[in-house]
């Protein structure tokens, strides 16, 4: 008797036969690109070329062919010449997590929907908290990236900072928080939602090296108050997104504790750098933020999305979403911590801390130490062959795995300098063998790289300096 429709979507032995065909796949697409016999590291076709293609398989595609075609037209990751976005090639055994979180969907709203993620959950944050350099009763929880995760610690700031009680009642006065201008874009979000408006972000301008200028604050603060706005936040970059500089958290730190603000650090990118032996001065200070968020992500090895959002203080997680106003924790408040749901913005999430634990207990916090430092090393020696060469010239000495460059023609203006640049880069996606991105800085538009893969080498990058000289060249 032929199975019904739903018996053959949940027939395991389906599962088992597709399972060890796919690991095989994937497998090979690891050993194809980690060993870059795969060839090109974006084969990039047009929106609209691949568009078409998938509204075509969905006609007459072979399902066999599926999961290898997803394979073939992405962008490789693990290909030591994908030096694109901050996006990590994840750790093999946490595609494994991802799978089991994939099937087991332990929800984790609260407790008895997901009762090992929890827990996992508790031991993975404590162990940050603890690299941050929290004393006390620090905590937090895993959420949906850093955005969200940005999000929600601006959300307990204004419930912690202010008397008066704006999740119920909206907010009567202008409010405001103290950010870079080199921020990324999702505090800017943030505050957007939260009703700030533009005159309630303050953008704090950067130094030369784009970090935040600090010796700015004062005066900064000071016409925001007297125009009216009551800032409660003020939020370090750890680093910012385009040219990877880390504010001086030490600095920011002391000036909040001034003015009572929040401390919060973005080191979505940089919060790992905690780990790292070697790199961990650039995180100064941190241990004085009243919140920081670190992605999963980015600098750890997992997929997307998974981000932690920590407090120095532990309780301070659980008045975000509040729905009464009650400030004071009782003791049996305190004794909740199982209930994921009451804290985060999301209901249902995935079972993240999977990933987090399986790694700590596989590979140790060494393996986010060496892949930290490695990477941060990686963009130091890139940096240097980039100011080396004749024809090309650094934005800023970096800081980490960022790197923005361009070519330099000195018989062009800057206006087709820039251009140049545009067309360079768009050659090199077009080529795909290298996967490079791009930045404006100051007006100055730079081509920018981001070392996510341990295993990216010198050669590999004299190999793209010789290359896009080539390409100048035959403009
Ligand atoms: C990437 C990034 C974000 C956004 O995080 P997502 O996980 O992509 O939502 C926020 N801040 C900084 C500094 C980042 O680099």
């Amino acid at each position: 008797m032929k199975k019904s429709l739903l018996a053959q979507v949940y027939d395991p032995e389906s599962f088992r036969e597709q399972g060890h065909a796919l690991i095989d796949q994937l497998a090979d697409h690891l050993l194809e690109n980690l060993g870059e016999k795969g060839g090109r590291a974006i084969a990039y076709r047009h929106p609209d070329t691949e568009l078409a293609f998938w509204r075509s398989f969905m006609e007459d595609g072979k399902k066999e062919q599926l999961f290898p075609e997803i394979l073939e037209g992405a962008t490789k990751l693990h290909h030591p010449q994908c030096i694109g976005h901050q996006v990590a090639p994840p750790a093999p055994i946490t595609a494994l997590t991802a799978m089991i979180g994939g099937l087991l969907n332990n929800g984790m709203a609260i407790y008895e929907m997901g009762m090992s993620p929890t827990a996992m959950e508790r031991v993975v944050t404590e162990v940050l908290c603890e690299k941050i350099g929290y004393q006390g009763h620090p905590g937090g929880f895993l959420t949906s990236g850093g955005t969200l995760a940005n999000l929600t610690a601006l959300l307990t700031a204004r419930r912690v900072m202010l008397p008066e009680d704006v999740w119920n009642l909206g907010h009567g006065r202008p409010l405001g928080i103290m950010v870079s201008e080199e921020a990324h874009y999702c505090v800017d979000r943030a505050a957007k939602i939260m009703g700030l408006g533009e005159k309630g972000i303050i953008k704090v301008p950067t130094q030369a090296n784009y970090a935040m200028d600090n010796a700015l604050l004062e005066e900064q603060y000071r016409t925001a108050t007297e125009a009216g706005i009551h800032v409660f936040a003020i939020i370090g970059s750890a680093p910012c997104t385009a040219t990877g500089a880390f504010d001086d958290l030490e600095g920011i730190a002391t000036f909040a504790a001034q003015k009572k603000l929040w401390f919060h650090v973005d080191g979505a990118h940089g919060g790992a750098t905690i780990f790292s032996e070697k790199y961990r001065p650039l995180l100064k200070g941190i241990e004085k933020a009243d919140s920081v968020i670190m992605d999963g992500h980015k600098m750890m090895m997992m997929p997307t999305i998974t981000t932690a959002l920590l407090y120095k203080n532990g309780d301070h997680a659980k008045l975000t979403f509040r729905q009464k106003a009650d400030y004071l924790l009782s003791q049996s408040d305190r004794g909740d911590w199982y209930n994921a749901g009451k804290k985060t913005f999301e209901c249902t999430k995935t079972m993240m801390s999977v990933h987090w634990y399986t790694l700590l207990k596989y590979y140790g916090t060494d393996a986010f130490n060496a892949y930290v430092t490695q990477l941060y090393d990686q963009g130091a020696a890139f940096a240097e062959m980039i100011g080396a060469h004749p024809k090309l010239e650094l934005a800023v000495r970096p800081m980490c795995n960022i790197v923005c460059f361009r070519y330099v023609d000195q018989t062009l203006s800057g206006k087709a300098q820039n251009k140049q640049n545009e067309t360079l880069r768009q050659a090199l996606l077009e080529n795909g063998e290298f996967y490079v991105v791009q930045t404006k800085l100051r007006g100055v538009h730079y081509l920018r790289i981001t070392v996510m893969n341990p295993f990216t080498t010198k050669d590999h990058m004299a190999k793209l300096l010789h290359k896009i000289e080539n390409m100048a060249l035959a403009l």
